[in-house]
């Protein structure tokens, strides 16, 4: 078998299931690094993009969809824009979350899922966000109260010179927003 033919092979349930949701050849990567080496997230992440996709080929699906990076990655393309073989990682991410949220698994990063959550439930109402809300909603629920007490300070300020209104509403043509989120399901 060629040598392009075994690297493209796949054996692992995992690594096809990522490869399919994903639309990517994850078993392309050869692990030059470079993906983490340009990701602006990589020092909080537990492994960084390019061991990620390792363990993806692997078939580690249990210490992939359990890691920390699969929520701490901001999707900001950075590394698929640096890679050799045009993985799209960003992509490879989204699709992990979206396993990891199917399977029902408990999140290392429990309050992003949460954020995400909130964010697409007010936007789906309203038809655009509404920052008030979110805040208000995001930090009982996260219990989170105490970690950045300078965005209070600053919200307030922002209300105040209204920048972001107190009190919610529905933009016009927000029942086909709510469709739109409907029919993706
Ligand atoms: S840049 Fe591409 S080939 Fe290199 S390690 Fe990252 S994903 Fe793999
Ligand atoms: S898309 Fe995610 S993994 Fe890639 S560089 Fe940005 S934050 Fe890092």
């Amino acid at each position: 078998m060629e040598l392009r033919e075994r690297a493209l092979k796949v054996d692992s349930p995992f690594l096809e299931m990522v490869n399919q949701r994903s639309r990517q050849l994850i078993q392309l990567c050869y692990h030059c690094h470079k993906c983490t080496a340009g990701c602006p997230v990589a020092f909080a992440m537990d492994y960084g993009p390019d061991r990620v996709l390792r363990m993806i080929q692997f078939g580690w699906k249990e210490q992939v969809l359990n890691s920390s990076d699969i929520w701490i990655c901001a999707s900001c393309e950075t590394c698929g824009t640096r890679c050799p073989n045009e993985i799209d990682i960003a992509r490879v991410m989204d699709a992990l979350r979206q396993i990891a949220v199917e399977e029902g698994l408990p999140t290392k990063e429990r309050n992003v899922p949460l954020f995400h959550n909130l964010f697409l439930s007010i936007v789906k109402r309203l038809g655009r966000m509404h920052e008030a809300s979110l805040m208000g909603l995001y930090f009982p629920l996260s219990r989170d109260l105490f970690s950045d007490l300078s965005i209070i300070p600053k919200g307030v300020k922002m209300i105040l010179k209204g920048k972001i209104p107190l009190l919610p509403h529905r933009i016009k043509g927000s029942d086909e927003v709510e469709k739109i989120f409907e029919r993706s399901g």
